[in-house]
Protein backbone atom coordinates (compact mmCIF):
# COMPACT_ATOMS: atom_id res chain seq x y z
CA UNK A 1 0.00 0.00 0.00
CA UNK A 2 2.98 2.36 0.84
CA UNK A 3 4.07 2.05 -2.88
CA UNK A 4 1.11 2.78 -4.63
CA UNK A 5 0.55 5.60 -2.52
CA UNK A 6 3.86 6.76 -2.94
CA UNK A 7 3.41 7.05 -6.84
CA UNK A 8 0.24 9.28 -6.10
CA UNK A 9 2.77 11.90 -4.53
CA UNK A 10 3.19 14.46 -7.67
CA UNK A 11 -0.53 12.96 -9.23
CA UNK A 12 -2.86 15.83 -9.66
CA UNK A 13 -6.13 15.63 -7.60
CA UNK A 14 -9.10 14.95 -9.83
CA UNK A 15 -12.20 12.89 -9.76
CA UNK A 16 -12.90 10.04 -12.29
CA UNK A 17 -14.76 12.76 -14.03
CA UNK A 18 -12.07 14.74 -14.00
CA UNK A 19 -13.20 17.62 -11.63
CA UNK A 20 -10.48 18.71 -9.55
CA UNK A 21 -10.40 18.74 -5.94
CA UNK A 22 -7.90 20.82 -3.33
CA UNK A 23 -6.24 18.77 -0.61
CA UNK A 24 -4.58 20.63 1.67
CA UNK A 25 -2.68 19.85 5.08
CA UNK A 26 -3.60 20.42 8.39
CA UNK A 27 -0.34 21.72 10.22
CA UNK A 28 1.03 22.38 13.67
CA UNK A 29 4.75 21.24 13.33
CA UNK A 30 7.76 21.83 11.09
CA UNK A 31 7.34 18.04 10.46
CA UNK A 32 3.68 18.62 9.42
CA UNK A 33 5.28 21.05 7.08
CA UNK A 34 7.63 18.50 5.34
CA UNK A 35 4.77 16.06 5.38
CA UNK A 36 2.70 17.85 3.50
CA UNK A 37 5.09 19.27 0.79
CA UNK A 38 6.18 15.59 0.53
CA UNK A 39 2.98 14.27 -0.23
CA UNK A 40 2.22 17.40 -3.10
CA UNK A 41 -0.76 18.97 -0.32
CA UNK A 42 -2.31 22.21 -2.44
CA UNK A 43 -1.14 24.31 0.52
CA UNK A 44 -1.74 24.10 4.70
CA UNK A 45 -5.60 24.75 4.92
CA UNK A 46 -5.29 24.78 9.04
CA UNK A 47 -2.56 25.64 11.00
CA UNK A 48 -3.37 25.70 14.91
CA UNK A 49 -1.43 27.78 16.63
CA UNK A 50 -1.91 26.54 20.31
CA UNK A 51 0.67 24.89 20.52
CA UNK A 52 3.04 28.15 20.53
CA UNK A 53 0.82 28.79 23.98
CA UNK A 54 0.56 25.60 25.57
CA UNK A 55 3.25 24.50 27.79
CA UNK A 56 4.89 27.53 28.67
CA UNK A 57 4.17 30.65 31.27
CA UNK A 58 4.52 33.14 29.22
CA UNK A 59 3.16 34.55 26.00
CA UNK A 60 5.21 33.83 22.82
CA UNK A 61 6.04 38.13 21.15
CA UNK A 62 5.16 39.79 18.23
CA UNK A 63 8.95 38.54 16.70
CA UNK A 64 8.80 35.04 18.06
CA UNK A 65 5.11 34.34 16.44
CA UNK A 66 6.46 36.12 13.12
CA UNK A 67 9.16 33.75 12.98
CA UNK A 68 7.59 31.16 13.17
CA UNK A 69 4.58 31.98 10.69
CA UNK A 70 7.29 33.42 8.51
CA UNK A 71 9.01 29.78 8.27
CA UNK A 72 5.34 28.26 7.92
CA UNK A 73 5.11 30.24 4.89
CA UNK A 74 8.57 29.74 3.68
CA UNK A 75 8.18 26.22 4.28
CA UNK A 76 5.21 25.76 2.01
CA UNK A 77 7.09 27.44 -0.94
CA UNK A 78 4.73 29.95 -2.29
CA UNK A 79 1.80 27.91 -1.41
CA UNK A 80 -1.56 29.58 0.40
CA UNK A 81 -1.13 28.74 3.95
CA UNK A 82 -4.30 29.52 6.87
CA UNK A 83 -3.24 30.21 10.08
CA UNK A 84 -5.76 30.09 12.47
CA UNK A 85 -5.56 32.44 15.62
CA UNK A 86 -5.75 31.08 18.42
CA UNK A 87 -7.95 28.61 19.79
CA UNK A 88 -7.58 28.32 23.34
CA UNK A 89 -9.82 27.35 25.98
CA UNK A 90 -10.25 25.34 29.18
CA UNK A 91 -10.67 22.60 27.09
CA UNK A 92 -6.86 22.87 26.16
CA UNK A 93 -4.12 22.15 29.26
CA UNK A 94 -2.45 25.80 29.14
CA UNK A 95 -0.67 27.20 31.67
CA UNK A 96 -0.31 30.89 30.01
CA UNK A 97 -3.14 32.03 32.49
CA UNK A 98 -5.21 33.52 29.74
CA UNK A 99 -7.67 30.82 30.14
CA UNK A 100 -10.40 31.11 33.04
CA UNK A 101 -9.99 27.76 35.25
CA UNK A 102 -13.03 27.46 36.87
CA UNK A 103 -15.54 27.29 34.00
CA UNK A 104 -18.27 24.88 34.68
CA UNK A 105 -18.77 24.10 30.85
CA UNK A 106 -15.26 24.87 28.81
CA UNK A 107 -16.37 23.65 25.30
CA UNK A 108 -19.25 26.47 26.11
CA UNK A 109 -16.88 28.86 27.70
CA UNK A 110 -14.73 31.63 26.96
CA UNK A 111 -13.01 29.67 23.94
CA UNK A 112 -11.24 30.69 20.84
CA UNK A 113 -12.41 34.00 19.38
CA UNK A 114 -14.13 34.97 22.57
CA UNK A 115 -10.70 34.64 24.34
CA UNK A 116 -8.94 36.49 21.63
CA UNK A 117 -11.57 39.20 21.88
CA UNK A 118 -11.42 39.67 25.37
CA UNK A 119 -7.76 40.03 24.87
CA UNK A 120 -7.28 42.85 22.20
CA UNK A 121 -3.74 43.00 22.75
CA UNK A 122 -3.09 39.49 22.35
CA UNK A 123 -5.32 39.41 19.03
CA UNK A 124 -3.12 42.20 17.73
CA UNK A 125 0.15 40.34 18.52
CA UNK A 126 -0.93 37.30 16.73
CA UNK A 127 -2.65 39.22 13.77
CA UNK A 128 0.67 41.49 13.49
CA UNK A 129 2.93 38.58 13.60
CA UNK A 130 0.45 36.93 10.82
CA UNK A 131 0.35 40.07 8.35
CA UNK A 132 4.22 40.24 8.51
CA UNK A 133 4.55 36.95 7.73
CA UNK A 134 2.24 37.95 4.62
CA UNK A 135 5.07 39.50 2.81
CA UNK A 136 6.63 36.26 2.08
CA UNK A 137 4.08 34.18 0.98
CA UNK A 138 0.49 34.21 0.13
CA UNK A 139 -1.31 34.00 3.81
CA UNK A 140 -5.02 33.67 5.09
CA UNK A 141 -6.58 34.32 8.43
CA UNK A 142 -8.89 31.67 9.94
CA UNK A 143 -10.70 32.48 13.48
CA UNK A 144 -12.06 29.82 15.51
CA UNK A 145 -15.29 29.57 17.29
CA UNK A 146 -17.36 32.08 15.86
CA UNK A 147 -20.98 32.47 16.66
CA UNK A 148 -22.03 35.55 15.49
CA UNK A 149 -21.33 37.90 12.90
CA UNK A 150 -20.12 40.57 15.09
CA UNK A 151 -17.23 38.81 16.17
CA UNK A 152 -15.79 38.95 12.68
CA UNK A 153 -16.54 42.07 12.43
CA UNK A 154 -14.72 43.09 16.04
CA UNK A 155 -11.72 41.09 14.24
CA UNK A 156 -12.19 42.23 10.46
CA UNK A 157 -11.25 46.01 12.77
CA UNK A 158 -8.25 44.89 14.59
CA UNK A 159 -6.55 43.14 11.04
CA UNK A 160 -7.40 46.55 9.08
CA UNK A 161 -6.02 48.66 12.24
CA UNK A 162 -3.10 46.34 12.26
CA UNK A 163 -2.38 46.32 8.75
CA UNK A 164 -2.62 50.03 8.74
CA UNK A 165 -0.11 50.55 12.04
CA UNK A 166 2.60 48.03 9.94
CA UNK A 167 2.32 49.76 7.11
CA UNK A 168 2.78 53.33 8.65
CA UNK A 169 5.64 51.94 10.67
CA UNK A 170 7.15 50.95 6.92
CA UNK A 171 6.47 47.06 7.20
CA UNK A 172 5.84 45.23 3.77
CA UNK A 173 2.95 43.69 4.10
CA UNK A 174 0.94 41.79 1.60
CA UNK A 175 -1.74 44.16 -0.04
CA UNK A 176 -4.99 41.81 0.72
CA UNK A 177 -4.77 39.30 3.61
CA UNK A 178 -8.01 37.35 3.66
CA UNK A 179 -10.11 36.67 6.51
CA UNK A 180 -12.18 33.80 7.22
CA UNK A 181 -14.67 32.12 10.03
CA UNK A 182 -14.61 28.29 10.91
CA UNK A 183 -17.98 27.12 10.65
CA UNK A 184 -18.13 24.53 14.27
CA UNK A 185 -20.55 26.02 16.47
CA UNK A 186 -24.40 25.31 14.54
CA UNK A 187 -25.11 29.12 15.07
CA UNK A 188 -22.69 30.23 12.48
CA UNK A 189 -23.84 27.32 9.89
CA UNK A 190 -27.51 28.10 10.37
CA UNK A 191 -26.76 32.10 9.86
CA UNK A 192 -23.82 31.73 7.61
CA UNK A 193 -26.11 33.74 5.06
CA UNK A 194 -26.20 36.48 7.03
CA UNK A 195 -22.45 36.88 7.20
CA UNK A 196 -21.03 35.27 4.16
CA UNK A 197 -20.80 38.47 2.71
CA UNK A 198 -18.67 40.01 5.24
CA UNK A 199 -15.72 36.95 4.80
CA UNK A 200 -13.62 36.47 2.73
CA UNK A 201 -13.83 32.44 2.43
CA UNK A 202 -15.02 29.88 5.25
CA UNK A 203 -13.25 26.33 7.07
CA UNK A 204 -16.23 23.81 8.42
CA UNK A 205 -14.94 22.14 11.79
CA UNK A 206 -16.59 19.20 11.99
CA UNK A 207 -14.87 18.19 14.63
CA UNK A 208 -16.74 20.72 17.28
CA UNK A 209 -19.83 20.88 14.57
CA UNK A 210 -20.51 17.31 14.93
CA UNK A 211 -20.08 17.97 19.18
CA UNK A 212 -22.33 21.00 19.32
CA UNK A 213 -24.89 19.77 16.96
CA UNK A 214 -25.56 16.63 18.64
CA UNK A 215 -24.46 17.90 22.28
CA UNK A 216 -21.90 15.32 22.45
CA UNK A 217 -18.49 15.65 23.54
CA UNK A 218 -16.16 15.17 21.55
CA UNK A 219 -13.45 13.50 23.95
CA UNK A 220 -16.14 11.34 25.95
CA UNK A 221 -15.60 7.77 25.10
CA UNK A 222 -18.91 6.93 26.89
CA UNK A 223 -20.46 9.01 24.06
CA UNK A 224 -18.46 7.51 21.15
CA UNK A 225 -21.31 5.65 19.38
CA UNK A 226 -23.26 8.76 19.22
CA UNK A 227 -20.59 11.03 18.16
CA UNK A 228 -21.75 10.75 14.69
CA UNK A 229 -20.59 12.94 11.60
CA UNK A 230 -23.32 11.15 9.42
CA UNK A 231 -26.00 12.24 11.68
CA UNK A 232 -28.89 14.03 9.71
CA UNK A 233 -28.69 16.99 11.25
CA UNK A 234 -24.81 17.26 10.48
CA UNK A 235 -25.56 16.68 6.94
CA UNK A 236 -27.94 18.98 6.10
CA UNK A 237 -25.40 21.79 8.21
CA UNK A 238 -22.74 20.42 5.89
CA UNK A 239 -25.16 20.55 2.85
CA UNK A 240 -26.25 24.23 3.47
CA UNK A 241 -22.85 25.50 4.63
CA UNK A 242 -21.16 24.25 1.47
CA UNK A 243 -24.33 25.43 -0.77
CA UNK A 244 -24.40 29.02 1.02
CA UNK A 245 -20.56 29.39 0.36
CA UNK A 246 -20.78 28.44 -3.04
CA UNK A 247 -23.45 30.61 -3.91
CA UNK A 248 -21.79 33.35 -2.44
CA UNK A 249 -18.67 32.90 -4.62
CA UNK A 250 -16.25 32.00 -1.33
CA UNK A 251 -14.16 29.46 -0.94
CA UNK A 252 -15.30 26.98 1.72
CA UNK A 253 -12.98 23.97 3.34
CA UNK A 254 -13.68 21.08 5.34
CA UNK A 255 -10.86 20.78 7.55
CA UNK A 256 -12.38 18.61 10.67
CA UNK A 257 -11.32 14.59 10.83
CA UNK A 258 -13.82 14.36 8.41
CA UNK A 259 -11.63 15.49 5.61
CA UNK A 260 -9.26 12.71 6.24
CA UNK A 261 -11.52 9.95 6.60
CA UNK A 262 -11.98 8.03 3.24
CA UNK A 263 -15.56 6.74 4.54
CA UNK A 264 -17.00 9.89 4.18
CA UNK A 265 -14.84 11.13 0.81
CA UNK A 266 -17.77 10.20 -1.55
CA UNK A 267 -20.57 11.86 1.03
CA UNK A 268 -18.40 15.40 1.18
CA UNK A 269 -18.24 15.11 -2.84
CA UNK A 270 -22.10 14.04 -3.08
CA UNK A 271 -22.45 17.39 -0.86
CA UNK A 272 -20.21 19.91 -3.41
CA UNK A 273 -16.90 20.34 -1.20
CA UNK A 274 -13.68 20.64 -3.53
CA UNK A 275 -11.27 22.01 -0.92
CA UNK A 276 -10.34 19.43 2.07
CA UNK A 277 -7.66 20.19 4.61
CA UNK A 278 -6.70 16.98 6.61
CA UNK A 279 -3.82 15.81 8.64
CA UNK A 280 -0.71 15.25 6.23
CA UNK A 281 -0.32 11.26 6.75
CA UNK A 282 -3.73 10.72 5.05
CA UNK A 283 -3.21 12.92 2.13
CA UNK A 284 -2.16 10.63 -0.12
CA UNK A 285 -5.14 8.18 0.90
CA UNK A 286 -7.56 10.36 0.22
CA UNK A 287 -6.19 11.94 -3.11
CA UNK A 288 -6.38 7.77 -4.24
CA UNK A 289 -10.23 7.96 -3.15
CA UNK A 290 -10.78 10.98 -5.09
CA UNK A 291 -8.80 9.75 -8.41
CA UNK A 292 -11.49 6.92 -8.30
CA UNK A 293 -14.70 8.68 -7.79
CA UNK A 294 -17.05 10.01 -10.31
CA UNK A 295 -18.22 13.58 -8.93
CA UNK A 296 -21.57 13.81 -11.10
CA UNK A 297 -22.73 10.39 -9.76
CA UNK A 298 -21.66 11.71 -6.05
CA UNK A 299 -23.80 14.75 -6.72
CA UNK A 300 -26.70 12.81 -8.07
CA UNK A 301 -27.22 11.14 -4.78
CA UNK A 302 -27.14 14.35 -2.67
CA UNK A 303 -30.83 14.77 -2.23
CA UNK A 304 -31.03 11.08 -1.24
CA UNK A 305 -28.69 11.55 1.39
CA UNK A 306 -30.39 14.63 2.86
CA UNK A 307 -33.46 13.19 2.84
CA UNK A 308 -32.73 10.05 4.31
CA UNK A 309 -34.33 9.99 7.84
CA UNK A 310 -31.71 7.87 9.50
CA UNK A 311 -28.12 6.66 9.73
CA UNK A 312 -28.96 3.45 8.81
CA UNK A 313 -30.83 5.05 5.22
CA UNK A 314 -27.58 7.57 5.06
CA UNK A 315 -25.30 4.11 5.48
CA UNK A 316 -27.35 2.57 2.73
CA UNK A 317 -27.45 5.17 0.27
CA UNK A 318 -23.49 5.65 0.55
CA UNK A 319 -23.08 1.74 0.38
CA UNK A 320 -24.82 2.07 -3.04
CA UNK A 321 -21.91 4.69 -3.76
CA UNK A 322 -19.64 2.17 -3.34
CA UNK A 323 -18.72 3.29 0.09
CA UNK A 324 -18.73 1.19 3.63
CA UNK A 325 -19.52 3.67 6.03
C1 LIG B 1 -12.65 21.20 14.15
O1 LIG B 1 -13.27 21.58 15.14
O2 LIG B 1 -13.12 20.43 13.30
C2 LIG B 1 -11.27 21.67 13.91
C3 LIG B 1 -10.66 21.47 12.76
O3 LIG B 1 -10.64 22.33 14.92
P1 LIG B 1 -10.04 21.66 16.24
O4 LIG B 1 -10.02 20.16 16.01
O5 LIG B 1 -8.70 22.27 16.41
O6 LIG B 1 -11.03 22.08 17.27
MG1 LIG C 1 -12.60 23.20 16.38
Amino acid sequence: KGKRLALLRDAETRTLDGVPIALHANAESAADIAQARACGAAGIGLYRTEFLFLQRREVPDEDEQFLCYRDLVLGMGGLPVTIRTLDLGADKADSSGLVLDDEENPALGVRGVRLSLRHPQLMRTQLRAILRASAYGPVRVLVPMVSAAEEMASVRHLLRDCARDLRSAGHEIAENVELGAMIEVPAAAIALQGMIRSLDFVAIGTNDLVQYTLAVDRNNDQLANLYDPLHPAVLKLLAQTIACARRAGKRVTLCGEMAGDRRYTALLLALGLTDFSMHPAVLLEIREAIIGLDCAAARAQAKALLRAPTRERIGRVLARMGTTP
